[in-house]
């Protein structure tokens, strides 16, 4: 009795103690950072912790309606706004989020002005009650480590990438196998990995391939900002990417594998809400897919940071009406053009396949559209969040990487998972419509689609086991909060 009733004092005192504590967030302002680090920051405030999200004025607007939901709930979660220097770095002024991006080449500056926050978010520190605990920040964000150590509290990596990327990249920088070979199309095998996993050169991210110091600077900058910091937290799920947390684990003692952090949006309006507004009516995009077949519909989209070019996209279009599929195909905001939108309406494409194809030029709901059991395949760019989002669904995937390491995820959805059917990495080539309609036919009616689609569906559950009470990346978050609670109280 005695006993129980100290371990239940302890108990309370250690909830009364993480109550105290507060997280602070920072993504890079991209949708890729923000959407997961947000829904990871609604995962801590639902176990009645204190969480602040460090965005900027514009960006803020777009995640306004997200955190109001989630302070309805009485959840102790806030955003901090803090102004984006854009204009000093020669961004345009309307510019606070890699989306709004011209070029990826911008993508330096934008990374410039990331850093130039550092001074404001020091001032803001001094002033947030109560005191943070500690700062979690995206991959990418190294300065936060100097904003920790000023401040003498912990910070710890948020990593927006898989750990099978992450394996990858450390054995291939460390065998530099690809360096010997005489053709940038010769294939190569990463050396030490629980699977086999081949590439060719010239599919390799541009911070591997080059061996100029600039670009190698991004691959030092990752490595050194993990040494730096005190832990590691991956979007994913030690049963989704079994072996390489492992293989991880043998480079840093703390890496917890936290996610699939999407799967905190249950409700339909939280599906539908997430990173931008809508550019269709939620009943609207549900009635579509209401009226569709179980597992028929195509769901085409390439992420926030595409700039694919009209030919490439008509291409895209031809190839899902070939397939004679229903399908949803976004043409993001940024991608569509005058040229695309004279080619739609010249060829009537959307009168034409009224009821079968449907068109959202802009922002879609994706992770409400993906979890729909209308839809039957994701053609997807293997954005490490669309790939886990496709996971966590259920749903097989025909893979087209466009850029970096999404290489590396088309590998592991492809070879690893057995999962998807691969186009392959763009190039300056056209993926020509027949490539398209063949990947789509494969996928939906191939020899393997049934297994495939049954392996999908499985994976699909074994993650939502993850994030249960109980499940891997639940008692993760857990052990993530004793860590902080340990550094910042290390009695
Ligand atoms: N996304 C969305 N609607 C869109 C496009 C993207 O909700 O029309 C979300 C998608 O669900 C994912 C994120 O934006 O969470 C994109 O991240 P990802 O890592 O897949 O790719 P990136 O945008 O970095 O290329």
């Amino acid at each position: 009795m005695a006993n129980s009733n100290v371990h239940h004092h302890h108990h309370q005192q250690q909830q009364q103690q993480q109550q105290q504590l507060h997280f602070l967030l920072i993504p890079l302002m991209s949708q890729s950072h923000i959407i997961p680090l947000t829904d990871f920051a609604k995962l801590l405030a639902l176990r009645g912790l204190n969480v602040t999200i460090i965005t900027t004025p514009l960006n803020a607007i777009r995640y306004k309606p997200i955190i109001d939901r989630a302070k309805n709930l009485n959840l102790k979660i806030q955003l901090a706004a803090l102004e984006f220097p854009n204009r000093e770095v020669g961004l345009p002024e309307c510019c606070e989020n890699m989306d709004s991006l011209a070029s990826l080449e911008q993508g330096h500056n934008f990374l410039e002005a990331n850093e130039m926050m550092k001074e404001p978010l020091e001032k803001l520190l001094q002033e947030l009650v109560p005191r943070p605990s500690c700062i979690v920040s995206t991959n990418a964000l190294v300065w936060t480590n100097e904003v920790a150590r000023k401040f003498k509290i912990p910070r710890y990596v948020f990593h927006t990438i898989s750990s099978f990327t992450i394996v990858c990249t450390l054995k291939i920088s460390e065998n530099k196998m690809h360096e010997s070979l005489t053709s940038d199309t010769d294939s190569f095998l990463v050396p030490d990995m629980p699977h086999e996993i081949e590439f060719k050169r010239s599919e390799l991210p541009e911070w591997l391939r080059e061996k100029s110091d600039d670009k190698k600077h991004i691959m030092n900058m990752i490595k050194d900002t993990e040494h730096l910091a005190r832990g590691v937290l991956v979007n994913s799920c030690e049963e989704m990417e079994p072996g390489y947390f492992e293989e991880y684990k043998k480079q840093r003692s703390r890496v917890w594998a936290i996610g699939p952090t999407s799967l905190c949006n249950t409700k339909n309006s939280d599906k539908f809400d997430r990173g931008n507004k809508s550019c269709i009516d939620e009943y609207q995009c549900l009635k579509w897919l209401d009226s569709m077949k179980p597992c028929s519909v195509i769901y085409a989209c390439f992420g926030s940071l595409s700039h694919i070019p009209s030919p490439q996209l008509i291409q895209f279009g031809l190839g899902l009406e070939a397939s004679n599929k229903p399908f949803i195909w976004i043409i993001r905001k940024n991608d569509h053009s005058a040229e695309t939108e004279t080619w739609l309406e010249v060829n009537k494409f959307e009168e034409r396949l009224k009821g079968r194809g449907l068109i959202i030029r802009g922002w879609a709901p994706q992770v409400l559209i993906l979890s729909h059991p209308s839809v039957g395949g994701f053609f997807t760019h293997c954005g490490w969040n669309s790939t886990v989002e496709g996971v966590c669904a259920g749903v097989p995937m025909i893979t087209l990487p466009l850029f970096g390491e999404q290489i590396f995820n088309e590998t592991f959805v492809v070879d690893v998972l057995k999962i998807g059917v691969r186009i392959g990495l763009m190039s300056e080539q056209l993926v020509k419509s027949e490539r398209v309609k063949d990947a789509i036919k494969e996928l939906i009616d191939g020899e393997k689609a049934v297994e495939r689609r049954e392996r999908a569906r499985e994976l699909g559950e074994l993650v939502k086991k993850a994030v249960e009470e109980g499940g891997s990346s639940h008692s993760n978050i857990t052990m993530f909060i004793q860590d902080v609670m340990h550094a910042t109280n290390p009695s």
